[in-house]
C-alpha cells in the first residue's frame, strides 16, 4: 500500500488486514489516515476468488453430504484459509486515497 500523503510504501500484514475491515489504514511513516480505493477490477477479482474458494467447495460438499451445517462450516473455513489471504493480496495492490477530515 502506498500512502497518498507521503508516498511511503508499507506492507499490509494479516493483522492490519483483520483490524481494518473497511480498508482504512494509518501510515506508519506520517501517521495520516488513508483508505483503499474501490475499483471494478478489484470487485470482479474478489467475486471470482470467493466463487472459486468459498462457494464452490461449500456447494460441492453440500451436494455430496446434503448437510447445510457441514457446507457452512466448510465455507467459513475456506473463507479464512483462502479468500481472506487472497483479498489481503488484492488490498495490498489497490490504489489509496486520503480520508476526508
Ligand atoms: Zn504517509
Amino acid at each position: 500500500m502506498k500512502c497518498p500523503h507521503c508516498q511511503h510504501v508499507q506492507k499490509l500484514t494479516m493483522r492490519a488486514y483483520y483490524r481494518s475491515p473497511r480498508g482504512r489504514h494509518v501510515c506508519v511513516s506520517c501517521t495520516q489516515r488513508f483508505k483503499l480505493r474501490w475499483s471494478f477490477s478489484y470487485v470482479a477479482l474478489l467475486a471470482l476468488a470467493s466463487l472459486t474458494t468459498v462457494y464452490a467447495p461449500a456447494l460441492i460438499l453440500y451436494w455430496l453430504t446434503r448437510s447445510v451445517w457441514l457446507a457452512a462450516l466448510c465455507g467459513v473455513a475456506c473463507l479464512f484459509l483462502f479468500c481472506f489471504p487472497i483479498d489481503r493480496l488484492l488490498d495490498e495492490r489497490r490504489d489509496t486515497e486520503k480520508v476526508p477530515a
